[in-house]
């Protein structure tokens, strides 16, 4: 048996190829002024890249295993030491306030100095700890750049059929790998709920991340098996184990082949419940698949994919063209159009540029937030999603809402655009709907007072799990707390369902937790009537929706809420899933 790398599954699939391995190539730095009042915050930022640096190097050794060489440990204590060293942590912080410069380029000023030091110096032995130096400083300065800094998007160019294996990738590099045909990606850092993750699932890329020293321990071209159920990567397979995965990818074209047998069904449980599925969009070339399993329309679009890999955002124009398109292709089913939720894992340079500082993003300038900051960014959306509504069934949905007052200043604006729209005799639909997805643990506490002034809700699990467990759903690290069936996420959810059940109007349901069949009776049971999930798990959803009974689930649904411990609540949904 070949060696095998144990990771987080992310999505399914079985992907066989060679490996491309992504470079870490020397950054490009660049100089710029910083103008005094924002010398401090400059320096912030410097302090978090470095703390994150220590965290990566502490992760990195609690991992090595404890037959592996003391060297190793060794080594990883001399990078740990010098990020407490005041020659890295002192000095660039004083030619930032000296030169009024940026961090990366005074980071990058200090590594030279210390380099030219070490190669003067005549000891041999001395001389190879420049190469340690220039370690250190290349994990400080790609904390500081950010995703991308590595540009592994560009370098995944030629990858076709590959198996790509990275240290981490961004959403935005995803699509490029998408576009570049990739066959499967395995990352080092990165939990299954990111939005690399997301799309890597919405796009059928099989993918793995959070693989311990996946870079060291595979080699460029070596022969691979990505294993994305069991979340494992496979070097070297020999010819019995590439057999076997070459017959599991044909059972899983012969399921996906069976499915298709209930695609023009209503998804209706034994019972008559009827449910409406929904399909998560990334991108407009998502439509066909949409077709392909005949969802009831689309339950969330995620515009900010429009947003990046460019320098400047698209306008009022091009959105409502790539709007229109969708919504035309729809043809008057629902269309969720949600608008820009950038920030976190999803930058964009001409938002980002203003607000450097982001200790926290997850809970920083994000969503709704960076979007009533940036109004003029926003209005440009709102009008062509407005413009777009006049072609068909349009939904406006408003991400990360936590305060009434967001939502009053939501609908100021979209009020004072369909006014100028009107005076412009631009065409949309007066009686556009407009719902909120609640995604803050507070919004969904509050979830009475924003059922009754919005059209619609849609319950977003993978922000309300992160922030309701404090579990940052970007890091591998904690992953282990990340779980839908924590008690306080159940009831979260149940608060959300019935407050739109008080009000009249409908609640559905966007998070990953709706496109996992291990949840769908759990979900129908405690009352959710509309999934939104990407479109290659819809099949399997609606098969098990029409092999239930809501009447029977319900009984279980009240011993689940009342449990308390997790382990309990598990076995009484895997009861759920095996009731006939
Ligand atoms: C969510 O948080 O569940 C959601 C659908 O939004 P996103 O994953 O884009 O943050
Ligand atoms: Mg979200």
């Amino acid at each position: 048996m070949g060696l095998v790398i144990n990771g987080i599954s992310v999505s399914r699939g079985i992907a066989i190829g060679k490996a491309h391995l992504l470079r870490h190539d020397e950054l490009e730095v660049s100089r710029h002024t910083v103008p005094r009042p924002l010398i401090d915050e400059e320096i912030t930022r410097f302090k978090v890249a470095l703390g994150k640096a220590r965290r990566q190097l502490r992760a990195i050794r609690d991992r090595i295993p404890h037959h592996a060489p003391a060297d190793i440990v060794g080594f990883i204590d001399t990078h740990l030491l010098m990020l407490e060293d005041a020659v890295l942590t002192e000095a660039p912080i004083e030619i930032i306030r000296e030169q009024q410069c940026n961090a990366e380029w005074a980071v990058k000023t200090q590594c030279e100095t210390l380099v030219n030091v070490f190669e003067e110096m005549n000891d041999p032995y001395l001389r190879t700890r420049k190469d340690d130096i220039n370690h250190v400083v290349d994990r400080v300065l790609r904390n500081l750049m950010g995703p991308g800094s590595g540009e592994a998007g560009q370098q995944s160019r030629g990858a076709k059929d590959r198996i790509v294996i990275a240290e981490d990738v961004s959403p935005a590099e995803v699509l490029i790998m998408h576009h570049e045909g990739v066959a499967g990606i395995v990352t080092r850092y990165g939990g299954p709920n990111s939005h690399t993750a997301i799309l890597a699932r919405s796009l059928g890329i099989p993918t793995v991340v959070g693989a311990p020293h996946v870079q060291e321990y595979i080699r460029k071209h070596e022969a691979l098996v990505l294993d994305g159920r069991q979340g494992a990567v496979l070097a070297l397979p020999m010819p019995v184990e590439l057999g076997y995965y070459r017959g599991r990818q044909r059972e899983e074209k012969r399921r996906l082949q069976e499915l298709k047998g209930i695609r023009d069904l209503p998804a209706r449980t034994l019972d008559g419940v009827d449910v409406q599925l929904l399909a998560n969009v990334e991108i407009p070339e998502d439509i066909p698949s949409i077709k392909k399993v005949c969802a009831d329309g689309i339950g969330l679009y995620r515009t900010e994919m429009l947003f990046i890999n460019r320098d400047r955002p698209p306008d009022e124009e091009e959105q409502f063209q790539v709007y229109r398109k969708i919504v035309r292709a729809m043809k008057g089913a629902p269309v969720t159009i949600r608008t820009l939720d950038l920030g976190a894992d999803k930058t964009l340079q001409e938002v980002q540029r203003d607000h450097v500082v982001m200790t926290n993003p997850a809970m920083g300038l994000r969503a709704i937030r960076c979007c009533l900051k940036e109004p003029e960014i926003f209005v440009t959306q709102i009008r062509a999603i407005l413009r777009a509504s006049a072609y068909g069934n349009v939904r406006m949905m408003i991400p990360m809402l936590s305060t009434l007052q967001e939502l009053r200043q939501v609908e100021n604006l979209v009020e004072e655009e369909k006014k100028r729209l009107r005076g412009q005799r631009k065409a949309f639909d007066e009686s556009i709907r407009i719902g909120g997805m609640i995604e803050v643990p507070a919004a969904a506490m509050a979830a009475n007072a924003f059922a009754r002034r919005l059209d619609f809700l849609s319950i977003g699990t993978n922000d309300l799990i992160q922030y309701a467990l404090a579990v940052d759903r970007l890091d591998e690290e904690v992953n282990y707390l990340y779980d839908p069936l924590h008690p306080a996420v159940l009831k979260l959810i149940r608060m959300t369902i019935m407050a739109g059940k008080k009000a009249g109007i409908p609640v559905s349901m966007c998070g990953e937790m709706a496109g996992d069949p291990r949840y769908t009776r759990l979900l129908l049971g405690m009352g959710l009537r509309e999934f939104s999930a990407y479109p290659a798990t819809l099949l399997e959803i609606k098969a098990i929706i029409n092999s239930s009974r809501v009447g029977m689930l319900e009984k279980y649904i009240r011993r689940i809420l009342r449990a308390e411990r997790q382990e309990d609540i598990l076995t009484l949904v895997e009861t759920l899933n095996s009731l006939h």
